[in-house]
């Protein structure tokens, strides 16, 4: 499936539940209304209808139920088909970070989002300190994937 995101309407955020027990997801909205971090390559001038949601909790089985539901829902009520969908994995879940690395599911996640044939992009907010430390390896000073904390 083509992953070109001027033929994508609809942007399904997928968080770490865990995290956003403790996060408004702020940054990653942000990220996405600026296009930076993990949303630079979708163009600006491009509107897209969005939805944040978490991945249910370990070991994130319910994603596949979540986005079926959605995939399922959207072409019944507005004819939009799987291939207008992109799947956005939050920083908190693909990157290494100051309170922990990234998520162990990680592959298990993309497992389940392709079973489903949407496709799937990592990262949303991205901290230019974060990823100064991780190039360095330095995870011992505060950090964190996005700027949350
Ligand atoms: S990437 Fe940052 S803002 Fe987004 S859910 Fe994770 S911790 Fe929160
Ligand atoms: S499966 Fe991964 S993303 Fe989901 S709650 Fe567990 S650690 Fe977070």
């Amino acid at each position: 499936m083509a992953n070109d995101l001027r033929e994508k309407d609809y942007v399904a955020v997928v968080q770490c539940h865990i995290v956003k027990e403790r996060c408004s997801g702020y940054f990653c909205e942000k990220a996405f209304n600026e296009r930076t971090g993990g949303f630079a390559a979708y163009p600006k001038d491009k509107a897209y209808r969005t939805l944040y949601l978490t991945c249910g909790g370990c070991c994130g089985r319910a994603v596949q139920r979540k986005l079926s539901h959605l995939a399922r829902k959207i072409k019944q009520r507005e004819d939009i088909g799987k291939d207008r969908i992109v799947v956005q994995l939050s920083s908190c879940i693909t990157k290494d970070n100051f309170h922990a690395p990234p998520c162990p599911n990680l592959d298990y996640l993309k497992a389940l989002i392709a079973r489903l044939r949407l496709d799937v992009r990592e990262d949303t907010a991205v901290s230019e300190l974060a990823e100064k430390r991780r190039a360095e390896s330095v995870y011992k000073a505060k950090g964190a994937a996005c700027e949350s904390d």
